[in-house]
Order: C-alpha cells, then structure tokens, then sequence
C-alpha cells in the first residue's frame, strides 16, 4: 500500500492550477503555429496574435486567457493507494491556494441562483475513477465560460444514425460561431446515458492533439466531422478562414437499444490542462 498524503495532494493541485492557467500545452502551441502557416490575411494575424499571446503568459508567468475557469479536476485512484484524511478537501484547498496565491480570477458562485462568488474558485467539479494500481493520477483541467457556454448534449433516435449524429456536432458548432473562440478543439462523447456522454466528451478533450481514437468507427468520425466543420469557414474567433477546429475527439461507449445520446463538449484555443502522477 503506498500512502499519499492530502498535504501533497493540495500542493500539487496549486501547482497545477497555476501552470495549466499560465503555461499552454506544447502540442495546442505546436497545432497553433502550424495552423498559422496555412492561413492567410486576418485569419493568419490572429493566430500569430494567440502565439504572441500564449508565449508572453509563459514567459512572465501570468495567465493566457482572463477567464480562468472552473477547475475540473479528474482523480485516477489507485486500489493500493491509501490517502490520510478527505481527498476532496485536499483538492479543493489545492484550487483555493492556486487561485488566490496565483492571482487567477475567481470564477466561481456558490449558487447558480443567488450568483455570489466564493471568491476562491471552489469549489472544484471533481471526477474520481477507481483504478488497479499504486498511484494516484490528478488532472486539473481549467474550463473557460465562452466555450463551455456553446456546449451540448442531446438524446438522438438510434435510427438518426451516423448522419444524425454529423448534423448535431457540426450545426453546435456553427451555433457557437467566434463565441467559443475557435479554432477549437471538440470532444464528443457517444453512447452511456445523459450524464455518461457528457462526460465521455469532456475526457476527450484531454488527449494529446496528435492522438487518433483506437476505435475505427470513431476515427473515421472524428476525420469526416473535423473536415466538415473546417468547410464552414468560420476561422480563427468566427472572422474567417481554413481552421475553425485543430481536432475532433470521439469517446464511444456501450448504451441503450433505444438509445443514442450525444454531447460536444467545446475547447477553446486557450486548451488547458496539466497532469501528476503520485
Ligand atoms: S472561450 Fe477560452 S479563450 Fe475565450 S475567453 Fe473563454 S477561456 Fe478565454
């Protein structure tokens, strides 16, 4: 059994918050810069504009974008791993000491209907999967509003099919237009129920820009729909151009006969997340 403790688990989560909301990931960087070669005009200066951007918040250590989210934060728990008090707690006080200690904006109210900030960010929506192993693996993936805000879920007829599926992801994407700030990067989830395929969207849009689905359904979806929501043109934040997406991620999971529910979750350029494994 090897034993975490909740005071590592607070100071990796503060950590965590303050590079991911600072520091963009380098396969995002590396996507921007190569989508800048292939844009001209207004498209192309508003890529070099992201690039300048992402590099000056790295280099002086401030965040790249002014909306720094509400911390998701996903948990791999390992069976042999033993933590010595309330994880939940201990990630919550990591986010509290990241938001306040890193200067990041609060984003969070403690109800949706009395709107009054908390003022530190928590508290943290957080993800706990159980796992075979001696580990603890945490990711802290801030969520901006704008994209977040232009996301769906929606319970198709299985008969809509393949086709159905296309027309609900692309037409979310041309809804949300320059207010997700694109270009994107497009998790979706297929198949569980309501909540499952939500989730399956959002855990897309964790994985590496350079990785395909291993499933060739879903890789042949993820190339048809990216294709297709770059033929909308709606570019670089909606004024135009070839990228309105880096990528699409498609998560597939086992669901009802009946059943074919579908979400799109959207990230905005400004794609962040940061992982430890304890
Ligand atoms: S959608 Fe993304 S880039 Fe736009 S304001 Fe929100 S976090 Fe920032």
């Amino acid at each position: 059994m090897k034993t975490i403790t909740t005071t590592e688990i607070t100071n990796e989560v503060k950590r965590l918050c303050i590079e991911a909301a600072n520091i963009i990931e380098d396969d995002v960087l590396n996507e921007i810069r190569k989508a800048s070669k292939n844009e001209c005009g207004l498209a192309k200066s508003i890529l070099e504009q992201i690039i300048e951007n992402d590099e000056l918040a790295k280099n002086e250590n401030i965040p790249l974008c002014q909306d720094t989210g509400i911390t998701v934060v996903f948990v791999e728990l390992g069976n042999k791993v033993f933590i010595d008090g309330d994880i939940n707690e201990a990630i919550n006080e990591g986010v509290r000491l990241g938001y306040t200690e890193g200067y990041l904006r609060k984003s969070v109210v403690k109800s949706p209907i009395n709107r009054i900030n908390t003022k530190d960010n928590t508290p943290a929506i957080i993800h706990v999967k159980l796992v075979v192993g001696d580990n603890l693996k945490i990711t802290v993936c801030p969520k901006g509003a704008g994209s977040e805000n232009m996301s769906k879920v929606k319970m198709l007829l299985p008969a809509e099919g393949i086709k159905g599926i296309e027309d609900f992801v692309v037409n979310t994407i041309k809804e949300a237009g320059g207010r997700a700030c694109p270009p994107l990067i497009v998790g979706v989830g297929i198949g569980g129920d309501l909540e499952k395929c939500a989730l399956l969207a959002k855990e897309a849009l964790l994985r590496d820009i350079n990785d395909s689905s291993n499933d060739e359904d879903a890789k042949i979806l993820e190339d048809d729909l990216l294709n297709k929501i770059n033929s909308t043109n709606i570019g670089p934040m909606g004024l135009g151009g070839n990228i309105t997406a880096f990528k699409v991620n498609v998560n597939l999971y086992p669901c009802h006969i009946a059943s074919l529910p579908v979400a799109v979750n959207i990230q905005c350029h400004a794609s962040r997340h940061k992982v430890v494994v304890l």
